[in-house]
Protein backbone atom coordinates (compact mmCIF):
# COMPACT_ATOMS: atom_id res chain seq x y z
CA UNK A 1 0.00 0.00 0.00
CA UNK A 2 2.74 2.32 0.96
CA UNK A 3 5.10 1.64 -1.36
CA UNK A 4 3.45 3.39 -3.92
CA UNK A 5 2.41 6.38 -2.33
CA UNK A 6 6.50 6.48 -1.64
CA UNK A 7 7.54 6.21 -5.52
CA UNK A 8 5.36 9.35 -6.12
CA UNK A 9 6.70 11.06 -2.91
CA UNK A 10 10.30 10.37 -4.23
CA UNK A 11 9.20 12.44 -7.60
CA UNK A 12 7.60 15.19 -5.46
CA UNK A 13 9.68 18.56 -4.97
CA UNK A 14 7.53 19.34 -1.60
CA UNK A 15 8.33 16.55 -0.40
CA UNK A 16 12.21 16.30 -1.25
CA UNK A 17 12.18 19.88 0.59
CA UNK A 18 10.05 18.45 3.65
CA UNK A 19 12.45 15.21 4.08
CA UNK A 20 15.42 16.82 3.51
CA UNK A 21 15.25 19.89 6.00
CA UNK A 22 14.00 17.70 8.67
CA UNK A 23 17.86 17.38 10.61
CA UNK A 24 16.16 13.80 12.52
CA UNK A 25 16.23 12.42 8.68
CA UNK A 26 19.74 12.30 9.04
CA UNK A 27 20.88 9.34 11.51
CA UNK A 28 18.69 7.10 9.13
CA UNK A 29 19.75 8.53 5.62
CA UNK A 30 23.30 7.79 7.04
CA UNK A 31 22.25 3.65 7.39
CA UNK A 32 21.82 4.07 3.50
CA UNK A 33 23.79 6.63 1.75
CA UNK A 34 27.79 6.93 2.60
CA UNK A 35 27.76 10.87 3.65
CA UNK A 36 27.30 14.26 1.46
CA UNK A 37 31.35 13.98 0.62
CA UNK A 38 33.94 11.70 -1.67
CA UNK A 39 35.54 11.26 1.88
CA UNK A 40 32.78 9.27 3.64
CA UNK A 41 32.88 6.97 -0.24
CA UNK A 42 36.25 6.15 0.56
CA UNK A 43 36.03 5.17 4.14
CA UNK A 44 33.46 3.14 3.11
CA UNK A 45 35.33 1.50 0.10
CA UNK A 46 37.84 1.15 2.96
CA UNK A 47 35.71 -0.93 5.62
CA UNK A 48 34.13 -3.08 3.26
CA UNK A 49 36.75 -4.00 0.73
CA UNK A 50 39.02 -4.62 3.99
CA UNK A 51 35.89 -7.24 4.94
CA UNK A 52 36.30 -8.98 1.65
CA UNK A 53 33.70 -6.98 -0.25
CA UNK A 54 34.26 -5.27 -3.15
CA UNK A 55 32.33 -2.06 -3.90
CA UNK A 56 30.34 0.02 -6.85
CA UNK A 57 30.36 3.60 -6.26
CA UNK A 58 27.11 5.57 -6.98
CA UNK A 59 27.79 9.58 -6.82
CA UNK A 60 23.81 10.71 -6.47
CA UNK A 61 22.46 13.11 -8.36
CA UNK A 62 19.46 12.22 -10.56
CA UNK A 63 17.31 15.10 -10.71
CA UNK A 64 19.06 17.33 -12.47
CA UNK A 65 17.54 20.59 -15.12
CA UNK A 66 20.49 21.78 -16.97
CA UNK A 67 23.27 20.78 -18.68
CA UNK A 68 25.91 22.18 -15.92
CA UNK A 69 24.74 19.93 -13.34
CA UNK A 70 25.41 16.96 -15.74
CA UNK A 71 29.22 18.41 -16.29
CA UNK A 72 29.20 18.83 -12.32
CA UNK A 73 28.26 15.41 -11.76
CA UNK A 74 30.71 13.66 -14.84
CA UNK A 75 33.06 16.01 -13.10
CA UNK A 76 32.46 14.25 -9.28
CA UNK A 77 33.26 10.81 -10.92
CA UNK A 78 36.12 11.77 -12.70
CA UNK A 79 36.84 13.00 -9.13
CA UNK A 80 36.29 9.34 -7.56
CA UNK A 81 37.80 7.51 -10.40
CA UNK A 82 41.16 9.88 -9.60
CA UNK A 83 40.79 9.01 -5.75
CA UNK A 84 40.18 5.09 -6.27
CA UNK A 85 43.28 5.41 -8.56
CA UNK A 86 45.50 7.29 -5.99
CA UNK A 87 44.53 4.99 -3.28
CA UNK A 88 45.08 2.20 -5.51
CA UNK A 89 41.70 1.14 -5.09
CA UNK A 90 40.60 0.44 -9.00
CA UNK A 91 40.58 -3.79 -9.02
CA UNK A 92 38.52 -3.57 -5.57
CA UNK A 93 36.24 -0.88 -6.94
CA UNK A 94 33.91 0.33 -9.90
CA UNK A 95 31.13 2.99 -10.36
CA UNK A 96 27.74 2.56 -11.24
CA UNK A 97 25.93 5.70 -13.27
CA UNK A 98 22.55 6.79 -13.51
CA UNK A 99 22.13 8.06 -16.92
CA UNK A 100 19.69 10.68 -15.18
CA UNK A 101 22.32 12.60 -13.45
CA UNK A 102 24.32 12.90 -17.06
CA UNK A 103 21.39 14.56 -18.62
CA UNK A 104 20.00 11.66 -20.31
CA UNK A 105 16.64 13.32 -19.80
CA UNK A 106 17.51 17.13 -21.29
CA UNK A 107 16.68 18.07 -24.54
CA UNK A 108 19.24 16.14 -26.61
CA UNK A 109 19.76 14.67 -24.00
CA UNK A 110 21.12 11.49 -25.51
CA UNK A 111 24.19 12.28 -26.79
CA UNK A 112 25.18 14.66 -23.73
CA UNK A 113 24.18 11.44 -21.68
CA UNK A 114 26.59 9.22 -23.83
CA UNK A 115 29.24 11.50 -24.10
CA UNK A 116 29.62 12.11 -20.40
CA UNK A 117 29.59 8.32 -19.69
CA UNK A 118 32.49 7.86 -22.33
CA UNK A 119 34.63 10.22 -20.52
CA UNK A 120 33.71 8.16 -17.35
CA UNK A 121 34.65 4.91 -19.00
CA UNK A 122 37.96 6.34 -19.94
CA UNK A 123 39.12 7.25 -16.58
CA UNK A 124 37.78 4.12 -14.85
CA UNK A 125 39.39 2.36 -17.50
CA UNK A 126 42.99 3.99 -17.06
CA UNK A 127 42.77 3.40 -13.14
CA UNK A 128 41.81 -0.74 -14.82
CA UNK A 129 38.02 -0.49 -13.15
CA UNK A 130 34.84 -0.05 -15.16
CA UNK A 131 31.61 1.74 -15.09
CA UNK A 132 27.63 0.01 -14.84
CA UNK A 133 25.09 1.82 -16.39
CA UNK A 134 22.11 2.28 -13.34
CA UNK A 135 18.88 1.49 -15.11
CA UNK A 136 15.96 4.09 -14.58
CA UNK A 137 12.16 4.01 -15.73
CA UNK A 138 11.13 2.10 -18.77
CA UNK A 139 11.32 5.34 -20.69
CA UNK A 140 15.32 5.53 -20.65
CA UNK A 141 15.73 1.66 -21.29
CA UNK A 142 16.03 1.87 -25.21
CA UNK A 143 18.46 5.42 -24.58
CA UNK A 144 20.56 3.88 -21.82
CA UNK A 145 20.77 0.12 -24.14
CA UNK A 146 22.26 2.35 -26.83
CA UNK A 147 24.70 3.83 -24.96
CA UNK A 148 25.40 0.33 -23.75
CA UNK A 149 26.26 -1.45 -26.83
CA UNK A 150 28.54 2.09 -27.93
CA UNK A 151 30.26 2.02 -24.96
CA UNK A 152 30.90 -2.05 -25.17
CA UNK A 153 32.53 -1.52 -28.14
CA UNK A 154 35.73 0.15 -26.61
CA UNK A 155 35.06 -0.56 -23.19
CA UNK A 156 33.81 -4.65 -23.40
CA UNK A 157 33.06 -4.57 -19.55
CA UNK A 158 31.00 -2.09 -19.36
CA UNK A 159 27.90 -3.01 -17.15
CA UNK A 160 24.25 -3.21 -17.59
CA UNK A 161 21.19 -3.25 -15.41
CA UNK A 162 18.11 -5.16 -16.39
CA UNK A 163 14.77 -5.20 -14.03
CA UNK A 164 12.70 -8.28 -13.88
CA UNK A 165 9.76 -6.50 -13.90
CA UNK A 166 9.42 -5.04 -17.72
CA UNK A 167 8.01 -7.41 -19.80
CA UNK A 168 10.53 -6.97 -22.35
CA UNK A 169 13.78 -7.81 -19.80
CA UNK A 170 13.46 -12.26 -20.82
CA UNK A 171 14.71 -11.07 -24.07
CA UNK A 172 17.01 -8.29 -23.16
CA UNK A 173 18.62 -11.00 -21.32
CA UNK A 174 18.81 -12.99 -24.07
CA UNK A 175 20.82 -10.45 -26.13
CA UNK A 176 22.95 -9.93 -23.75
CA UNK A 177 24.03 -13.02 -22.23
CA UNK A 178 27.22 -13.11 -24.20
CA UNK A 179 30.63 -13.28 -24.07
CA UNK A 180 32.13 -10.48 -21.85
CA UNK A 181 28.82 -9.09 -20.70
CA UNK A 182 28.19 -8.01 -17.41
CA UNK A 183 24.53 -7.82 -16.50
CA UNK A 184 23.38 -6.86 -12.95
CA UNK A 185 19.81 -8.65 -12.60
CA UNK A 186 17.04 -6.41 -10.37
CA UNK A 187 13.56 -6.81 -9.59
CA UNK A 188 13.07 -2.98 -10.34
CA UNK A 189 12.27 0.15 -8.15
CA UNK A 190 10.42 2.22 -9.96
CA UNK A 191 6.91 2.99 -10.45
CA UNK A 192 5.96 1.17 -13.46
CA UNK A 193 2.45 1.43 -15.65
CA UNK A 194 0.62 -2.41 -15.90
CA UNK A 195 1.69 -2.00 -19.84
CA UNK A 196 5.32 -2.36 -19.45
CA UNK A 197 5.96 -3.66 -16.16
CA UNK A 198 3.92 -6.74 -13.58
CA UNK A 199 2.55 -5.10 -10.96
CA UNK A 200 2.44 -7.71 -8.74
CA UNK A 201 5.25 -9.42 -5.80
CA UNK A 202 5.02 -13.09 -7.16
CA UNK A 203 5.07 -12.02 -11.32
CA UNK A 204 8.00 -10.08 -10.61
CA UNK A 205 9.68 -12.93 -8.07
CA UNK A 206 8.66 -15.19 -10.84
CA UNK A 207 10.22 -12.81 -13.76
CA UNK A 208 13.09 -12.48 -11.98
CA UNK A 209 13.78 -16.30 -11.63
CA UNK A 210 13.45 -16.54 -15.37
CA UNK A 211 15.76 -13.75 -16.35
CA UNK A 212 18.39 -15.28 -13.98
CA UNK A 213 18.08 -18.63 -15.39
CA UNK A 214 18.71 -17.25 -18.80
CA UNK A 215 21.78 -14.95 -17.67
CA UNK A 216 23.36 -18.02 -15.96
CA UNK A 217 22.56 -20.44 -19.03
CA UNK A 218 24.49 -18.15 -21.22
CA UNK A 219 28.17 -16.52 -21.63
CA UNK A 220 28.22 -13.66 -19.62
CA UNK A 221 28.80 -12.39 -16.67
CA UNK A 222 25.55 -12.34 -14.12
CA UNK A 223 25.67 -10.07 -11.57
CA UNK A 224 22.84 -11.08 -8.91
CA UNK A 225 21.44 -7.50 -7.19
CA UNK A 226 18.70 -8.88 -4.61
CA UNK A 227 18.94 -9.10 -0.78
CA UNK A 228 15.82 -12.04 -1.58
CA UNK A 229 17.17 -15.07 0.52
CA UNK A 230 15.41 -17.06 -2.30
CA UNK A 231 17.11 -15.49 -5.66
CA UNK A 232 20.16 -15.95 -3.84
CA UNK A 233 19.67 -19.71 -2.97
CA UNK A 234 18.14 -20.39 -7.04
CA UNK A 235 21.77 -18.47 -8.44
CA UNK A 236 23.72 -21.07 -5.97
CA UNK A 237 21.63 -23.71 -7.50
CA UNK A 238 22.08 -22.46 -11.24
CA UNK A 239 25.21 -21.86 -11.04
CA UNK A 240 25.47 -25.26 -9.97
CA UNK A 241 23.52 -26.91 -13.07
CA UNK A 242 25.52 -24.87 -15.34
CA UNK A 243 29.19 -25.88 -13.98
CA UNK A 244 30.02 -22.16 -13.60
CA UNK A 245 33.15 -21.27 -11.10
CA UNK A 246 32.69 -18.56 -7.83
CA UNK A 247 34.65 -16.30 -10.80
CA UNK A 248 31.84 -16.19 -13.25
CA UNK A 249 29.34 -14.76 -11.77
CA UNK A 250 28.50 -12.18 -7.98
CA UNK A 251 26.04 -11.27 -5.86
CA UNK A 252 25.48 -7.81 -4.93
CA UNK A 253 23.63 -5.91 -2.66
CA UNK A 254 22.83 -2.04 -0.92
CA UNK A 255 24.76 -0.44 1.35
CA UNK A 256 23.48 -1.04 4.99
CA UNK A 257 21.30 -3.52 3.79
CA UNK A 258 22.47 -7.41 4.81
CA UNK A 259 25.45 -6.78 5.96
CA UNK A 260 25.54 -9.87 8.26
CA UNK A 261 24.59 -11.71 4.47
CA UNK A 262 27.33 -9.61 2.79
CA UNK A 263 30.11 -10.73 5.15
CA UNK A 264 28.58 -13.99 5.40
CA UNK A 265 28.93 -14.65 1.53
CA UNK A 266 32.18 -13.15 1.24
CA UNK A 267 33.37 -15.50 3.98
CA UNK A 268 32.01 -18.39 2.26
CA UNK A 269 34.34 -17.21 -0.68
CA UNK A 270 31.39 -16.18 -2.85
CA UNK A 271 32.35 -12.68 -4.80
CA UNK A 272 29.80 -9.76 -3.43
CA UNK A 273 30.12 -6.21 -4.27
CA UNK A 274 28.20 -3.86 -2.10
CA UNK A 275 26.24 -0.64 -3.80
CA UNK A 276 27.42 2.53 -2.16
CA UNK A 277 25.80 5.85 -3.13
CA UNK A 278 26.77 9.03 -1.49
CA UNK A 279 26.60 12.55 -1.94
CA UNK A 280 24.41 15.27 -0.87
CA UNK A 281 21.22 14.51 -3.38
CA UNK A 282 20.46 11.27 -1.52
CA UNK A 283 16.65 11.86 -1.69
CA UNK A 284 15.55 10.15 -4.33
CA UNK A 285 17.86 7.40 -3.69
CA UNK A 286 16.77 7.09 -0.04
CA UNK A 287 12.61 7.22 -0.65
CA UNK A 288 12.96 4.39 -3.12
CA UNK A 289 14.74 2.11 -0.18
CA UNK A 290 11.82 3.56 2.27
CA UNK A 291 9.19 2.18 -0.45
CA UNK A 292 10.50 -1.38 -0.87
CA UNK A 293 10.52 -2.22 2.55
CA UNK A 294 8.09 -1.29 5.02
CA UNK A 295 10.69 -2.32 7.85
CA UNK A 296 12.97 0.61 6.37
CA UNK A 297 9.73 3.17 6.67
CA UNK A 298 9.22 2.07 10.78
CA UNK A 299 12.92 2.82 11.00
CA UNK A 300 12.91 6.11 9.75
CA UNK A 301 9.15 6.96 11.43
CA UNK A 302 11.32 5.55 15.17
CA UNK A 303 13.66 8.00 14.66
CA UNK A 304 11.69 10.96 14.90
CA UNK A 305 9.82 9.67 18.22
CA UNK A 306 12.94 7.91 20.02
CA UNK A 307 14.53 11.30 20.50
P1 LIG B 1 12.69 -7.64 -2.15
O1 LIG B 1 11.56 -8.25 -2.91
O2 LIG B 1 12.65 -6.17 -1.83
O3 LIG B 1 12.93 -8.40 -0.81
C1 LIG B 1 12.94 -9.82 -0.82
C2 LIG B 1 13.47 -10.35 0.47
O4 LIG B 1 14.81 -9.90 0.69
C3 LIG B 1 12.70 -9.91 1.68
O5 LIG B 1 11.53 -10.66 1.87
C4 LIG B 1 13.76 -10.16 2.77
O6 LIG B 1 13.85 -11.52 3.06
C5 LIG B 1 15.03 -9.72 2.07
N1 LIG B 1 15.30 -8.30 2.35
C6 LIG B 1 15.09 -7.27 1.52
N2 LIG B 1 15.45 -6.11 2.11
C7 LIG B 1 15.88 -6.44 3.34
C8 LIG B 1 16.37 -5.69 4.46
N3 LIG B 1 16.46 -4.35 4.45
N4 LIG B 1 16.75 -6.37 5.56
C9 LIG B 1 16.63 -7.72 5.63
N5 LIG B 1 16.16 -8.47 4.62
C10 LIG B 1 15.79 -7.85 3.50
N6 LIG B 1 16.76 -0.92 -9.19
C11 LIG B 1 16.59 -0.30 -10.37
O7 LIG B 1 15.46 -0.09 -10.80
N7 LIG B 1 17.69 0.09 -11.12
C12 LIG B 1 18.97 -0.16 -10.73
O8 LIG B 1 19.91 0.19 -11.44
C13 LIG B 1 19.16 -0.83 -9.49
N8 LIG B 1 20.40 -1.12 -9.03
C14 LIG B 1 20.54 -1.91 -7.91
C15 LIG B 1 21.81 -2.33 -7.52
C16 LIG B 1 21.94 -3.25 -6.49
C17 LIG B 1 23.31 -3.74 -6.12
C18 LIG B 1 20.78 -3.73 -5.80
C19 LIG B 1 20.90 -4.74 -4.70
C20 LIG B 1 19.55 -3.26 -6.12
C21 LIG B 1 19.40 -2.34 -7.15
N9 LIG B 1 18.14 -1.86 -7.53
C22 LIG B 1 18.00 -1.21 -8.73
C23 LIG B 1 16.98 -2.02 -6.62
C24 LIG B 1 16.17 -3.25 -6.97
O9 LIG B 1 15.45 -3.04 -8.18
C25 LIG B 1 15.16 -3.58 -5.86
O10 LIG B 1 14.28 -2.51 -5.72
C26 LIG B 1 15.78 -3.87 -4.52
O11 LIG B 1 16.98 -4.59 -4.63
C27 LIG B 1 14.79 -4.70 -3.66
O12 LIG B 1 14.56 -5.95 -4.23
P2 LIG B 1 15.17 -7.33 -3.64
O13 LIG B 1 15.55 -8.16 -4.82
O14 LIG B 1 16.30 -7.02 -2.75
O15 LIG B 1 14.02 -8.06 -2.96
Amino acid sequence: MLGPVLLAASRSDRMRRLVSRTPLTRPVVDRFVAGDALSGALDAVQALTADGIDVTLDHLGEDITDAAQARANRDAYLALLDALGHKGLGKRAEVSVKLSAFGQSLPGGHDLASAGARRVAEAAAEIGTTVTLDMEDHTTVDSTLAILADLRRDFPSTGAVLQAYLFRTEDDARALAVEGSRVRLVKGAYKEPASVAYQGKDDVDLAYARALGILMAGDGYPMIGSHDPRMIELALQLADKHDRTPDTYEFQMLYGIRDGEQHRLAAEGHRIRAYVPYGADWYGYFMRRLAERPANLAFFLRSFTTR
